[in-house]
């Protein structure tokens, strides 16, 4: 039978090859009607037999377009008008914008087979992309997605380029960025002050360089990476000591598949992950015996490793050669944001790099690359950007009324902002009390609102009254909508699994400021998206000196001793478990804690960590955020095996569970003593966090007849310890959840915050 059906399909579907494929589809499958870019999405009406039809809007939701995100399919059938052909209408651009800015991806397996094949014309072209490839989110400057609204505008589509563009059936059809090595951008190479250096094919004369131990800073997708040989103990070396990055793990990049493998021990979840078109930096433990040997100072003292693969045809060309595994880390200096403009990079990365491998289109929005690890059998981030940004999470309220900005916190910012019940949460910025991390916030609320065409109508933040973020937010004249910081991660948690609550959220996190004024980080939480109540956390102990605790694990490990065991055995026993802290240091805390002078009181769970860690020996000082949580965690990695842990003892505290982290370090502090290597007492320090957590959880679950646990906070980047804790509470029979859609520190909370407000609002 004929029949006619009306197809409207939503999310990312523009920019992404849809209306090629939908015409390619419909041509074989012998059906006649249209297919149109609307600012709702794409519009199809599709004619024949009805075998037909079904086989269509089959292959619609099963084998979309490798880029696009299909988030729905409505149809229906309608009367046919007899049409015998199948064609591709002008797009409609009236009325408010309502697609989605596709995220970048990495360059396709065709595009890559052009890039090598000597007889296509764009061989060794730099910039080669397609519909199902390429930039994209780094490059748009305005919606509709088209070339007039991106920074290829200014390159001319030669005849060539211009007849695939307009040619339904050719790879390239509509294909924005679509340019050949005669009409667009160019790749140079130059000194660190942007003088051009002399040579015929700057791509080769890059591998030379790096091939013979030089630094180079390489332009790619979302800004500047700054490279060497990964084999290369001195490049290497030279590079760290040019980035005054002490100890922080660099990434590598591995030229394919099989020589990541040499480096690192991947899963077939991790292996699926480093080759996904998104191509996150993946981390994955370190081969112990690995017959590729990298650099010593690629990843210091650290059993995993960071890999990904080359997502540019300018990474596919750099591993040509005799190179294979490249150091690639943000062009930066630690924790500003990646350097994306050539001016910026050459006053930025000049001192940093020998040369510059650049070119000359410009990167509209930075990204950094996205970090991704496998927990529990599901991929998470440790930092989402390039290649997921700024793809949204649905949430369960219309925010239509009132669409709603999430500002976040401070570290690891990153802004989130509803259209429609969507919440699209922007790349990575960094640490946002760094100016350049500053200015990329405004920048990415900017380019938000402009390509979601969206005025926001209320605003949510933080409870802490000094964030930037918190201070930006209440000088927008808007409602403001200010949500507890760990209230705030497990709303996240339940925003991307689409719950509402309620359940016990536990909150591991560094700091966040709470409702009582204090500085909380281990905290209980029986909570929906609307509303928290604070059940449970672990013991408050002074903080000497406030915020600057975090720097130094050493002052932390004492102020624990003197907690466990008095201040006069403290003494002691910091001068054989904490040499590096000075006497004169320690009396300082004494007198701090003592005379209760910038002294406040902490939960936190990552100062907890740091105690251990300084105490293990491990590590002094952090040189980096979370350097000491992450030596602990890598300490127990290479102690598998262990179970032994310390005992916990819960204690009441009127309708307060609280946790004492004391019970935990006096069990470390006499392995230490008795000489237990620092892996075992790592683990055990896992092993005790974990069950004591879990301890408090069933209990919490007598209380309350809950059984649901979200687990959110930077301490759940430690994947030894979100393992651990996720299959203890299966074995105890609760049901669990954590992030997978967004980082579970700080660069997710303005999800949880948006999720809260949206609920908030929703309910006056
Ligand atoms: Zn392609
Ligand atoms: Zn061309
Ligand atoms: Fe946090």
């Amino acid at each position: 039978m004929i029949r006619r059906a009306r197809v409207k399909v939503q999310g990312v579907v523009q920019g992404v090859g849809f209306r090629p494929f939908v015409y390619g589809l419909a041509v074989r499958l012998g059906l006649a009607g249209h297919v149109l870019n609307d600012v709702g999405g794409v519009f199809i009406e599709v004619e024949g037999e009805d075998t037909g039809i079904e086989a269509f809007l089959n292959a619609l939701r099963d084998c979309p377009p490798p880029m696009a995100r299909v988030q729905s399919i409505h149809s229906a059938y309608m009367n046919p008008t007899g049409e015998s052909a199948f064609r591709i209408l002008e797009s409609a651009t009236r009325g408010s914008v309502r697609v989605v800015v596709s995220p970048d991806l990495a360059v396709c397996g065709d595009c890559v087979a052009e890039l090598e094949n000597t007889r296509n014309r764009r061989h060794r072209h730099a910039f080669i992309n397609c519909t199902n490839c390429g930039p994209r989110y780094t490059i748009i400057e305005s919606v509709p997605y088209d070339r007039a609204r991106t920074t290829m505008a200014e390159f001319d589509m030669c005849p060539q380029c211009r007849a695939e563009y307009a040619d339904p059936r050719n790879r390239r059809f509509h294909a924005e960025a679509t340019c050949c090595p005669d009409c667009g951008p160019r790749l140079d190479i130059t000194d660190p002050h942007g003088r051009a250096i002399a040579c015929d094919d700057p791509m080769r004369e890059a591998v030379r360089r790096l091939a013979a131990g030089q630094i180079l800073a390489v332009k790619g997708i979302g800004g500047f990476h700054l490279a060497c040989d990964a084999t290369n103990e001195q490049a290497v070396r030279e590079l760290r000591r040019r980035k005054r990055r002490d100890l922080k793990p660099f990434a590598v990049m591995a030229a394919s598949k099989m020589q990541a493998m040499r480096v690192g021990v991947f899963n077939e979840d991790e292996k699926w992950l480093l080759k996904s078109a998104e191509r996150p930096i993946v981390l994955v433990r370190r081969h112990t015996r690995a017959p590729e040997r990298i650099a010593e100072e690629v990843a210091p003292r650290n059993a995993r490793i960071g890999i990904m693969l080359p997502y540019t045809p300018i990474h596919h060309m750099l591993f040509e050669d005799s190179l294979h595994l490249l150091v690639m880390t943000s062009g930066n200096a630690t924790d500003e944001p990646i350097a994306h403009e050539n001016d910026d990079a050459y006053l930025r990365l000049g001192e940093l790099a020998d040369a510059f491998l650049i070119h000359n289109r410009r990167i509209h929005v930075r990204t950094d690359d996205s970090v991704m690890q496998v927990v529990a059998g599901a991929p998470r981030f440790l930092r989402r950007s390039r290649g997921y940004a700024p793809f949204p999470v649905q949430l369960d309220a219309d925010t239509s009324a009132s669409e709603i900005l999430a500002v976040g916190a401070e570290l690891n910012g990153a802004a989130c902002l509803t259209r429609a019940g969507q919440a699209y949460i922007s790349h990575h910025l960094g640490d946002l009390d760094h100016l350049a991390a500053w200015e990329a916030f405004h920048q990415a609320v900017e380019t938000l609102c402009r390509t979601l065409d969206v005025v926001p109508a209320a605003v949510a933040c933080d409870l802490h009254p000094a964030y930037a973020t918190t201070r930006h937010a209440r000088g927008l004249g808007l409602p403001v909508v200010a949500v507890q910081h760990h209230h705030a991660h497990i709303a996240s948690v339940l925003a991307e699994s689409g719950r509402d609550g309620p359940v016990i959220g536990v909150s591991f996190d560094g700091f966040g400021w709470g409702d009582d004024g204090n500085a909380w980080g281990g905290e209980f939480l029986v909570c929906d998206l609307a509303e928290y109540r604070r059940v449970g956390c672990i013991a408050p102990v002074p903080q000497p000196g406030g915020d600057a605790a975090a720097k130094r694990p050493a002052r932390t490990g004492y102020v624990m001793l003197r907690e466990a065991f008095g201040a006069e055995e403290a003494a002691g026993l910091a001068d054989r478990l904490l040499p590096a802290l000075a006497a004169e240091e320690r009396r300082v805390i004494d007198d701090m804690i003592e005379h209760g002078v910038n002294c406040p009181s902490s939960t936190s769970a990552g100062r907890l960590f740091d105690a251990a860690a300084a105490l293990c020996g491990l590590c002094d000082a952090n040189t980096y955020h979370a350097q000491a949580p992450m030596e602990l965690e890598g300490a127990a990695w290479s102690a598998k095996a262990e179970s032994g842990y310390y005992p916990v003892q819960p204690r009441e505290d009127g309708a307060l569970l609280q946790l004492p982290g004391v019970d935990i370090i006096r069990g470390l502090v006499a392995d230490r003593l008795a000489g237990v290597p620092a892996p075992l007492c790592a683990a055990r320090f896992h092993n005790a966090l974990a069950r004591a957590a879990v301890a408090v959880c069933a209990k919490l679950r007598s209380n309350t007849g809950l059984s649901t646990v979200a687990l959110s906070g930077g301490v759940f980047a430690n994947a030894w310890l979100l393992g651990l804790m996720t299959a203890m509470l299966q074995e105890n029979g609760f049901e669990v959840l954590a992030n997978a859609v967004v980082p579970p520190g700080d660069g997710g909370i303005s999800l949880g915050q948006a999720a809260v407000a949206a609920r908030r609002l929703s309910c006056v």
